[in-house]
């Protein structure tokens, strides 16, 4: 069996991998102030020279880089090569406006292709493995970079892509598929759809690896459940590379950042100042290895905490949280950091379907914060005091996660409005004033 483990980068030293930062960061500032003018305009702006930038210790002073200036760059104002060295580009879906274009070297692409190596190897996967792929493929990173990992392990890859679930199930059991890749909620619905079908003994899954998506522990416990794996987080986005930035390992405490390509700094989201190892706050990547698209300290907007602490499983690079919501999702209540994820949690925990909504207002110079949910068809009545008994249990469950008082108003089946993208959770009357 050959294993693609690398302890020798995976467990190195911290003193080792802090050197390799320093080396790498120091080698990349100069890269991006020469050839990406775009960075080199905003480094002068901050009367800031490659030569400012001696190590690790300096990162602060550099600027941050946003959504906004990828959008700004679009479509290629960050490249740091000449075209004809680019050999692949990868975008984001662009919901939520321009869409982000990512560019790749061979060198990019093959360091990311080894972050997803490192993903696989860490939920078991050996060159014994037949690795199912259905994350879609094309301009998407999911199917590319788990394709791409699966190859460097030396498993049998089959790239399924997304949809067509009956053929998905069919090539499971007859190839033999043990390990699945895909999004969360994608692997919920084909156990669904395997348990219907009454397949669940003819399956030899071992693991999963899902991200792409937020999903919680109770969504973990319930796909382990019903595929009979061990399911693994994975983390990234298409701006830094792709999944595989950061990776869950058998300890599942968090994943594990791959810090000799990417250095991840904690920032309050309001102020941009670093925060401390184990505060809560904003991601902020630099990318020290990457040629093509070399993004220094990205805010990601996702709102996370590092842990430093030893790992069961031997690695030495930081883990990160599952991400807990998005910055620009954050309510500040009573002074008080509020992510819907966290509400959403608490209602799923306690047998409600994710059909809700929060009202923030503000009365006599407070800030309140009520939660209307759906009960659902089983849980419906009539009885007022059977109604206000779960009430007041939500009550208590949300103070239990968040620390304050929120209201809570159960509401009968399907009388919140269902929007046909994204759901509108939040009403935030404070701004209206
Ligand atoms: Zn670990």
């Amino acid at each position: 069996m050959e294993n693609y483990f690398q302890p020798e980068i995976e467990c190195a030293s911290r003193e080792q991998i802090r050197q390799w930062q320093d080396e790498r960061l120091v080698k990349q500032v100069k890269h991006v102030y020469d050839n990406v003018p775009y960075y080199r305009k905003m480094m002068e702006e901050k009367g800031l020279t490659p030569a400012d930038i001696q190590s690790v210790d300096d990162l602060h002073k550099l600027p941050f880089l946003t959504k906004d200036d990828l959008r700004e760059a679009y479509p290629n104002g960050l490249v740091g090569v000449p075209m004809s060295e680019c050999v692949r580009i990868h975008s984001t879906s662009g919901t939520t406006g321009r869409r982000v274009v990512a560019y790749y070297t061979q060198h990019d692409v093959d360091l990311w292709e080894d972050c997803c190596a490192r993903a696989i190897v860490a939920a078991g996967g050996s060159d014994e493995d037949v690795v199912h792929v259905a994350y879609g493929y094309g301009l998407f990173t999911g199917g590319a970079g788990l394709h791409g990992g699966s190859h460097k392990v030396g498993c049998l890859t089959l790239p399924m892509s997304s949809g067509n679930t009956d053929r998905q199930i069919q090539f499971m059991t007859d190839l033999g598929s043990t390990i699945i890749c895909c999004t969360p909620s994608y692997a919920a619905y084909l156990s669904e759809s395997i348990i219907e079908k009454g397949l669940q003994d003819q399956i030899k899954l071992k693991s999963g690896i899902f991200g792409a998506e937020a999903w919680t522990q109770e969504m973990r416990r319930d796909i382990e459940q019903k595929l009979g794996i061990k399911a693994f987080d994975i983390y990234g986005l298409t701006e830094i590379s792709g999944p595989g930035v950061s990776y869950e390992c058998s300890a599942q405490g968090g994943m594990h950042i791959n810090e000799d390509h990417f250095i991840p700094e904690i920032i309050d989201p309001n102020t941009g100042e670093v925060l401390p190892d184990g505060e809560k706050g904003e991601l902020v990547f630099t990318c020290i290895t990457k040629e093509a698209f070399p993004l220094l300290r990205y805010r990601t907007r996702d709102i996370c905490v590092l842990n430093r602490e030893k790992c069961a499983c031997g690695r030495t690079h930081v883990r990160m949280s599952k991400p807990m919501g998005r910055s620009d999702d954050m309510l500040i209540i009573k002074g008080v950091n509020v992510f819907p994820s966290q509400i959403e949690t608490v209602l799923l925990n306690n047998g409600y379907a994710a059909n809700y909504q929060i009202i923030v207002d503000r009365v006599n110079h407070g800030d309140t914060i009520e939660v209307q949910v759906e009960m659902t068809p089983e849980m419906f009545s009539d009885s007022l005091s059977e109604v206000s008994a779960r009430e007041k249990e939500l009550v208590n469950a949300l103070k239990g996660m968040l620390g304050i008082y929120a209201k809570v108003t159960l509401v009968a089946p399907k009388t919140i409005t269902r929007s046909e993208g994204k759901a509108v959770r939040i009403i935030d009357k404070r701004k209206l004033y």
